[in-house]
């Protein structure tokens, strides 16, 4: 049976689609993987992905991804996939479509051709303007051609960006997320996807040695926010993530989550910011 806990991968025995049904959207997500190998040009610390490593997508074969697609929606839509997974009633429909998977999905070459077989089997199946349709990422690749080119399509859709920020400063990027990025970097991304594509912020924060993040981390975070308003890029909002499942990279034991209160408390100072703030526990 399928659970709001089941976010494997490969639960519904397919190379990029994967379902889930989540209590939170009340609903079934369908996600698509376009990193089955496992890699990503990040190393989130707290990243759920088995195996995890260094790399990009492989080459995405498109025709394998629409059978996949258009095979799952049958079953969604005109079979028994509800039955089969003992889905309750409530949770029977459709929230979204979600571009996610096991690295980052804007890696795939192919990603400017992804989105076009997306909007035209969702058109196909009259679901347009009916489902939510959401690319996750961590905004790095946001500079190659056919992503900026899959971005504007994909705002043509209805869809959204989220775009992953869980440090401000140069340190903490490279703690969390393995990489070398500057705010100056961050920036220039994300005014970038937000220029072409109604785009969130995403954050993930937890204690690591049982230490919330310092001070300093936090302050430079709300200073960012603060001058990307300045800047006058246009986002949709902050959503704010605590540790809700465990991290499946070596330092998971020295991950836990912060408690409801931090998050809360943080959540306001965004809120104080000017931006819309949904908190996650
Ligand atoms: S960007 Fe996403 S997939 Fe990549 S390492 Fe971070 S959490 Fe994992």
């Amino acid at each position: 049976m399928l659970t709001t806990f089941d976010h494997s991968r490969d639960s519904a025995g397919l190379t990029y689609i994967y379902p889930v049904i989540s209590r939170r959207s009340g609903g079934l997500s369908i996600g698509i993987n376009l990193n089955p190998n496992n890699a990503c040009n990040w190393r989130c610390i707290y990243c759920q992905v088995p195996d995890l490593q260094r790399g990009s997508a492989p080459t995405t074969d498109l025709g394998l991804l629409e059978t996949e697609l258009r095979g799952f929606l049958d079953q969604v839509l005109t079979g028994d996939f509800y039955n089969r997974f003992s889905v309750p009633l409530e949770q029977q429909s459709i929230r979204d479509i979600a571009l996610s998977g096991n690295g980052e999905p804007t890696s795939s070459k192919e990603f400017d051709q992804v989105i076009g077989l997306i909007g035209s089997v969702v058109a196909d199946y009259d679901l347009l303007g009916k489902i939510k349709l959401v690319l996750i990422t961590n905004g790095s690749l946001i500079r190659r051609e056919p992503v900026q080119k899959g971005l504007a399509h994909w705002a043509e859709l209805g869809g959204e960006v989220w775009f992953k920020l869980d440090s401000a400063t140069e340190t903490g990027g490279l703690h969390v997320n393995g990489i070398h990025h500057t705010p100056e970097t961050v920036l220039h991304n994300l005014e970038s996807a937000a220029r072409l594509c109604p785009t969130w912020l995403q954050t993930c924060l937890f204690a690591f040695d049982g230490q919330p993040p310092s001070d300093e981390e936090c302050n430079d975070y709300l200073a960012l926010l603060q001058h990307i308003q300045q800047q006058g890029i246009d986002l949709s909002g902050v959503l704010l993530y605590g540790l809700a499942r465990p991290s499946l990279q070596a330092e998971a034991p020295r991950l836990s989550p912060l408690s409801e209160e931090w998050m809360q408390a943080f959540a306001a100072k965004i809120r104080a910011t000017g931006l819309t703030t949904r908190l996650s526990l």
